[in-house]
């Protein structure tokens, strides 16, 4: 009798368009054990919003396997050898893993699983095209979207394979699934002080089940989604993002779905296709998740000062005064999740108006994000920053005030989340201040700066940086 395999589930939560988990059937003729292990290493970086969807979706996936899902605590490389003694197992599969922390964890796994004769199998991977698939015509990797996309559209698309059945799922010792909130880290860098660390309300659609209802819904106003995408106050967007990170539905499961010749159904590819470019370029440059791509933007002067980290805390918490950013901040607080026209404004906001550190503002974003990606925060935060290689450039200032103008002009949005301004008419509701001069009083903050004379500090540092960047390579040169 064929021993069974063990199937390591991590950003593949899902039983159907697994091809890892289809060759693991194989191999073990039916006979499997699935495993989810929490490895503390990187449960390091968790926040409560990520560890309880985690949670919510380990529970979802459980039910789909009987109850058969073994969930473990500890480094992963010991507590699979356990599993493979308690069950017989000698072999290993999993969808690889492409981020910097998780190739090296997998890297010392399959050597130490092989030290004890247990062989360790990576294939497929959370993206349509492999990272590091996509060249230029001379053979580099893409540092801009453009060539990647055009390299991208034209690799062979897999048609989503179905889902797997007949499986007997061996059971092991476990730990309850529910106890994944308690490896939420402890450990928050003190910029956040006494910042909220409660569990956000996200949206309860979990699981494999919970993806492919959402992705229902889109279907029926993805033609739409061109005109829409953009506004923040309407669901005009998949809301598929944190079942793309846990692989509850895969990326060519959502692209066979919306193949439709529409503009909306287009741009939305696209859309996808820039997750995937993001995790190319964190394939090529695993230094991105902490370091500018642009150099020269590592000179960009920025505050660390009490006064800082209070305009910090003022940011997060949504209470800058600026009615957009403040209604993001408080839908992230929420919601765990915010609009991305919103997310680029915020983002925007903390770098160019309030002069902190980008990686402050990623941090944050990923300890309450439920989509927390480490290549889609990192690279988006460093594409606001204008420190990405295919960056807005650092010197268009988003204007906040405008953005929700032109993005919100019914002040949807920022009435929803900012409840002070619930009564208050657009487009009063949308300006800095929008709580003063009226009849009665909202509650709403004063702004806390002035945006065009920060956009003018924003300006004079950015040239500052650019000169110091200079001055050090032509001294490099003469050196
Ligand atoms: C500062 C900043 C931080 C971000 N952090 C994250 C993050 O941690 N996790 C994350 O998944 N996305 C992140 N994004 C990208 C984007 O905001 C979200 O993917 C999107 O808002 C998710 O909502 P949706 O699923 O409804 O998106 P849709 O508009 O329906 O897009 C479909 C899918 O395409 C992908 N996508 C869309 N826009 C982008 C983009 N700009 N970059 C990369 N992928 C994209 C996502 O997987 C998304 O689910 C960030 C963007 C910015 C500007």
């Amino acid at each position: 009798m064929v021993s069974p395999v063990i199937f390591w589930f991590r950003r593949d939560l899902r039983l159907s368009d697994n091809p890892a988990l289809c060759d693991a059937v194989r191999q073990g003729e039916g006979s499997l054990v699935a495993v989810f292990v929490i490895d503390p290493a990187l449960a390091a970086s968790v926040g409560p919003a990520r560890g309880a969807y985690l949670s919510e979706t380990l529970r979802a996936l459980d039910a789909s396997l009987e109850g058969r899902l073994v969930v473990r605590r500890g480094d992963p490389a010991a507590e699979l050898s356990d599993v493979a003694r308690a069950t017989g197992a000698r072999q290993v599969i999993a969808t690889e893993d492409f981020a910097p922390a998780g190739r090296s964890r997998d890297a010392r796994v399959r050597e130490a699983l092989g030290r004890v004769g247990i062989t360790t199998t990576f294939l497929d991977s959370p993206y349509v095209v492999r990272p590091g698939t996509v060249r230029t015509k001379t053979g580099t990797p893409c540092k801009v979207f453009t060539p990647f996309r055009r390299g991208w559209e034209s690799e062979p698309l897999a048609e989503p394979l179905a889902r797997v059945t007949g499986v007997t799922w061996v059971g092991a010792p476990s730990v309850d699934v529910s106890d994944v909130r308690d490896v939420v880290a402890r450990r928050r860098p003190e910029y956040f002080a006494d910042l909220p660390d409660d569990v956000p309300r996200f949206d309860a659609r979990v699981g494999e089940e919970g993806a492919r209802a959402t992705l229902e819904e889109f279907l029926a106003h993805v033609d739409a989604y061109a005109d829409t995408r953009n506004l923040p106050g309407v669901e005009g967007t998949s809301r598929l993002s944190a079942h793309l990170h846990l692989g509850t539905i895969h990326p060519r499961q959502v692209l066979a779905a919306t193949n439709g010749p529409s503009r909306g159904a287009e741009v939305f590819r696209s859309e996808i296709c820039w997750r995937e470019f993001y995790a190319d370029v964190l394939f090529h440059h695993p230094e991105s998740t902490r370091r500018e791509l642009q150099p020269a933007m590592a000179h960009l002067r920025v505050d660390r000062d009490a006064a800082a980290r209070e305009r910090f805390q003022r940011w997060a918490r949504g209470e800058t005064g600026y009615p957009l950013v403040d209604a993001g901040m408080r839908q992230l607080l929420e919601e765990g999740w915010m609009h991305n026209r919103v997310r680029m404004v915020c983002a925007s906001f903390l770098v160019k108006h309030l002069h902190l550190d980008w990686r402050w503002g990623a941090e944050w974003f990923m300890w309450r994000l439920v989509d927390g990606d480490v290549a889609s925060n990192q690279h988006g935060w460093q594409w606001a920053a204008g420190t990405g290689t295919d960056a807005s450039p650092f010197h268009r200032i988003f204007n906040p005030t405008l953005q929700g103008e032109r993005f919100d002009p019914e002040g949807l949005y920022v009435r929803r989340y900012v409840r002070e301004l619930a009564d208050v008419a657009a487009p009063q509701c949308l300006q800095p201040g929008a709580g003063e001069g009226l009849l009665a009083p909202t509650g709403y903050v004063a702004p806390m700066i002035d945006a065009a004379t920060e956009r003018t500090d924003a300006l004079a540092r950015f040239h500052e940086a650019r000169d110091v960047a200079r001055s050090s390579s032509s001294m490099g040169r003469v050196g």
